[in-house]
């Protein structure tokens, strides 16, 4: 069985398309279907790599080392297929494959065009994840930007041809569309209707429409919506704003039957759904009480997408250990100054933060901030998690605190320091590219016994996606272990230093990969679990002494 689903948007941006896209993949593997998810991103760029986290959000790192679209993580929160430098095509990566094949030669002569030799490498690219993956049912393609955009069009005339070569009971098209209040009146559908008038233009009669609204569409709504699109009135679905949280979304389908009128257009048998561990994420999510108040100490506060993947992560442990997380952004920048009293930031309105994160990141600013942060969470026995750059902080911090190596640095922000306790790999020094060079992607990492890491693994062999340059220094790791830090996982070999944890403290732990690439809500990432549960105990200890939650 191959079949296809494109799933395209209208009228504006931000409407969830990935959400929503994510979400029929979650109804469909609850279907017993094999779903892969593709991501079509019409911009230049060959990948999110060497995009800034402020214009972009985050980047999303899979197993093989792609740097790709934020979206992807949403696949990997809401489905359980593979995800890899396949599942993700931009316009750049097209474009640079069809001008390598005519600059080899490979076009024989012909003139070459948008049409068909862009949207040939487009269908390629798409059709190669179903024959790399014979196992494979379902393909959703998520094409990126709104319908009317230049830069979507060879997109959606792929979409189109594949459409029309598999036939309409094996590709279909999804549209998602808004419906807005016009000054607190009514709702309105007009521009739903240019938006499908916009799809139709480019030879695409959408199947299904899902709109973007205030609430749920009345039958008389969905109705005129479905006489003036051209499609079935139980075609159209409401994507209503929700106020419990995204990961109801599947459920909210689940209840309008989309996935029944999916699974008829394509032409697949009904078959029982399960949607059990969705369920059960909501039953948890229901029953969380309390909450934590987590300090996430970086640079990229403004936008909520830079750091999404960790956002998520705790959000998850959350639900895990049965309590709320309080997301406390905290800009290290103003940290920084000398006269800044970190206990004054961190305790933001009065109450302090329950715990600290610092995320990953890359340059110099921003990091004595993180530093003080690190100090404080350390002094005053604060649970302490820090990914990548964060890890990196607390050898700095170690190294200027606690070994008084006052200019202790990564070599990433002072190239001349005397203490470079994090510094490049010598296979990293005459790396000039900035696009993919870094250590990237899915390898191994071997706790030791007896640590806080190998507690929340459960076992010694841990396999996470590391994406950075710089290294804890080997040549520090006597004088580091000898003044007490806890060097607590390696690479397999013992080659590298994956993990550091403070001695004598409740939770202050630093990994070297981002665990919260693979943190998901029916199953939180056991490092964000073991973080939260150590700050609602502290936390619980401290408004209620003795009686801390087990
Ligand atoms: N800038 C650091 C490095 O390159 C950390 C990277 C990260 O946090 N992802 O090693």
């Amino acid at each position: 069985m191959n079949k296809y689903i494109f799933v395209s948007g209208g009228v504006c941006s931000s409407l969830g398309k990935g959400v929503a896209a994510s979400s029929l993949g979650a109804l469909l593997e609850g279907r017993g279907l094999n779903v892969r998810m593709v991501k079509c991103d019409p911009y230049l760029n060959v990948d999110a790599g060497t995009m800034s986290p402020y214009q972009h959000g985050e980047v999303y790192v899979t197993d093989d080392g792609a740097e790709t679209d934020l979206d992807l993580g949403n696949y990997a929160r809401f489905t359980t297929g593979p995800l890899s430098r396949a599942n993700s095509v931009t316009t750049g990566q097209v474009y640079d494959a069809v001008i390598r094949k005519e600059r080899e030669g490979r076009y024989l002569g012909r003139t070459v065009q948008v049409i068909p030799h862009i949207t040939d490498e487009i269908k390629n690219r798409i059709l190669a994840v179903t024959r790399e993956d014979p196992d494979n049912d379902v393909v959703i393609v998520e094409i990126g930007g709104t319908v009317g955009d230049i830069e979507s069009i060879p997109f959606l005339e792929a979409a189109r041809q594949m459409i029309h070569e598999c036939g309409r009971s094996n590709a279909i098209s999804v549209h998602l569309t808004l419906i807005p209040e016009v000054a607190g009146s009514e709702l309105k559908t007009k521009p739903t209707q240019h938006s499908v008038k916009a799809m139709q233009e480019m030879g695409i009669q959408p199947d299904i429409l899902i709109c973007r609204a205030p609430a749920m569409l009345e039958e008389a709504t969905r109705k005129k919506i479905a006489l003036f699109c051209n499609v079935d009135p139980e075609a159209v679905f409401t994507s209503y704003n929700i106020a419990t949280t995204i990961y109801e979304i599947p459920l909210v389908f689940f209840n309008q039957k989309l996935d029944q009128v999916i699974l008829k257009k394509m032409g697949v048998e009904s078959r029982h759904a399960n949607l059990k561990a969705w369920k059960s994420m909501m039953e948890k999510f229901h029953a969380m009480e309390g909450s934590v108040r987590i300090g996430i100490v970086g640079k990229y506060m403004e936008l909520h997408d830079a750091y999404k993947s960790v956002y998520e992560a705790l959000f998850h442990a959350g639900l895990e250990c049965g309590v709320k997380v309080e997301l406390v952004k905290i800009d290290s920048t103003p940290l920084e100054d000398g006269a800044a009293d970190a206990g004054k930031i961190l305790g933001k309105e009065g109450r302090a933060v329950d715990g600290i994160l610092v995320p990953g990141g890359f340059g110099q600013r921003g990091i004595n901030g993180m530093v003080k942060a690190a100090s404080w969470a350390r002094g005053n026995k604060v649970p302490y998690f820090g990914i990548c750059l964060g890890m990196q902080i607390m050898v700095i911090e170690w190294g200027r605190n606690v070994l008084r190596w006052e200019d202790a640095d990564s070599t990433e922000f002072n190239q001349d320091t005397k203490h470079p306790v994090v510094s490049l790999l010598e296979e990293q020094e005459n790396v000039v590219n900035y696009g993919g060079t870094m250590r990237l992607g899915h390898s191994g990492t071997t706790a030791e016994p007896n640590t806080k890491i190998m507690a929340a693994y459960g076992e010694k062999q841990i396999f996470e996606r590391h994406r950075h340059r710089y290294e804890f220094s080997n040549n520090y790791r006597k004088e580091m272990t000898e003044s007490g830090l806890k060097l607590t996982a390696f690479t397999p070999g013992g080659a590298l230093v994956e993990c550091v944890e403070w001695p004598d403290h409740p939770w202050g732990l630093g990994v070297q990969f981002h665990p919260e690439f693979k943190s998901k809500p029916t199953a939180a990432a056991p490092l964000f679990r073991d973080f939260i549960a150590a700050v609602r105990d502290r936390h619980s200890e401290a408004s209620n002494p003795g009686k801390a939650k087990k």
